[in-house]
């Protein structure tokens, strides 16, 4: 295959994750920016696996099988709760993957390499492995393998920093002694290393912000490794996913009121909070309501928000939720959803539920734009939503979340939550909302609860 258009293939692969990632922004438009990206990712690697003869097509062939096998047992088995963990295992082997190619180029090559590609050798390497074991703890935490809390001690920043600038002696050692092998796998198992304390500080509420940003480094890793094998597609591909991830780290810290580095930083969540079912988490009135209490508010107002959080993913409520919507609005009463930017565990989260149950686009609303309506809306169903509706948030200047911007859920007439008992959401703190007097608890599973509002609707 000639240079030309082995080039022309990378580039045509590049326009499609360029022109996906674009489509990927809007709720319409995001399955087929998925698939114009799987194009250009099939594009890639078909030119990529043409053009050289790297390895026989035997042992790539058996790779592809165990790989496809691995793949489809893990996407078939995580739950979507369980998206995040798995994001964040693919990030890791995408940064073990940058290791062990650049790893593998120095073996091959040895001291032939120029200067500039060692440089990027022994990057590729830092980042990769340094996502890889970051990835792998971001994973055991949010699984509950270790515990989620931030794991500190003393002089934790300091020693890492120590750590940090260790490595980047040793590399800068194997740049001028390339012969001396041993100097590049000690980066290696520094980095390994300086992955894992990087992300042990780093509470589970704050793991979909390390997993972006995780996301980002394995990008990088993948744009140096494209370096060290002069692959222009390699390249483009990692400088995209390396942007993209800081990118939306970035929203994610801005959608919480927090700086990059006070998530990385910051221990964030120290608090252990008793997680037990069924415990108050304070011993403060709240106003319980029935199903029937709920039915009769449902059906009398005009105007009722949705607002859906991560309960609503555990529980796999967004059909039962789509299913009420539409009788009430058979019944005259409009429906809006109100989206807030991380309502959930990932980015879009609530998007991609609300789409899964067929609820019309239109229907969703930024936050932004739902929040001046709350005013106006005779009930706000709160539907396994927590810290998004907190108005601590807003109003309590010693709370962890203050600043954070809320979905103004309280302003409502009425404030329906559906939730299973009074334990906090994932900030571990406690809801101003429910002890509101306009506020009535729904305990129960969300679509256990719902479904019987549906039942008696009908
Ligand atoms: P929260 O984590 O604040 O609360 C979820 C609530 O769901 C819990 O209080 C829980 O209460 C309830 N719940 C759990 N299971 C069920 C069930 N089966 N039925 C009914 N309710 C249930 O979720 P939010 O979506 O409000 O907030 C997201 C949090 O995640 C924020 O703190 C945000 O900062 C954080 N975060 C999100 C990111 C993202 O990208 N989306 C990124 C980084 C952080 P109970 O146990 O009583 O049922």
């Amino acid at each position: 295959m000639t240079k030309a258009i082995i080039e022309l293939g990378y580039l045509i692969a590049a326009v499609l994750f360029v022109v996906g990632l674009k489509q990927l922004s809007s709720v319409e438009t995001a399955r087929r920016g998925n698939l114009l990206g799987a194009v250009g990712m099939l594009i890639a690697i078909v030119i990529t696996l043409v053009q050289t003869g790297i390895l026989q097509f035997s042992l790539i062939l058996l790779g592809l099988v165990v790989g496809s096998a691995v793949g489809l047992v893990m996407a078939l088995k995580t739950p979507m709760t369980g998206m995040p963990q798995m994001v964040a295992l693919l990030n890791g082997f995408g940064g073990a993957a940058s290791t062990l190619v650049a790893t593998s180029e120095y073996v091959t090559k040895g001291t032939s390499l120029e200067l500039a590609t060692l440089i990027t050798v022994a990057l590729s390497v830092l980042v990769g492995a340094v996502t890889f074991t970051g990835s792998v703890i971001a994973f055991a935490k949010l699984q509950e393998w270790m515990p989620g809390r931030p794991i500190l001690f003393k002089f934790q920043n300091f020693s890492n920093l120590f750590l940090f600038l260790l490595i980047l002696a040793v590399g800068v050692y194997f740049l001028v002694h390339p012969d001396i092998s041993i100097a590049l796998h000690t980066i290696t198992v520094g980095s390994l290393l300086l992955g894992v304390m990087l992300v042990l500080p780093i509470g589970g509420a704050d793991m979909p912000v390390v997993i972006s940003l995780l996301n980002s480094y394995s990008g990088i890793a993948a744009a140096l490794t494209g370096f060290v094998l002069s692959n222009h597609g390699l390249i483009i591909t990692g400088a995209l996913v390396g942007s993209s991830g800081i990118i939306l780290s970035q929203l994610m810290c801005k959608a919480m009121n927090r700086s990059l580095a006070n998530v990385l930083f910051g221990g964030f969540g120290q608090v252990a909070v008793d997680k037990s079912p069924g415990k108050p988490a304070a011993a403060r009135p709240v106003r319980e309501c029935s199903v029937e209490d709920a039915v009769l508010l449902l059906e009398n107002a005009q105007l009722v928000i949705v607002v859906p959080g991560y309960g609503m993913a555990v529980s796999q409520a967004q059909r039962t939720v789509a299913e009420l919507a539409e009788i009430l609005e058979k019944k005259g009463v409009t429906v809006k959803y109100a989206i807030h930017p991380v309502a959930g565990r990932m980015p879009g989260h609530m998007n991609i539920l609300l789409a899964e149950a067929n609820v019309p686009y239109d229907q969703l609303y930024e936050m932004d734009t739902i929040n001046p309506e709350f005013e106006s809306a005779d009930v706000a169903l709160v539907v396994g939503a927590n810290d998004v509706t907190n108005p601590a948030a807003r109003e309590d200047s010693k709370s962890p979340i203050y600043g954070m911007p809320i979905l103004d859920t309280d302003k409502a007439k009425t404030v329906i939550v559906c939730k299973r008992s009074m334990n906090p959401g994932f900030a571990g703190i406690d809801n101003e909302l429910y002890y509101r007097s306009n506020t009535c608890m729904l305990f129960g599973d969300a679509k256990a609860s719902l479904n019987k509002v549906v039942a008696a609707l009908k």
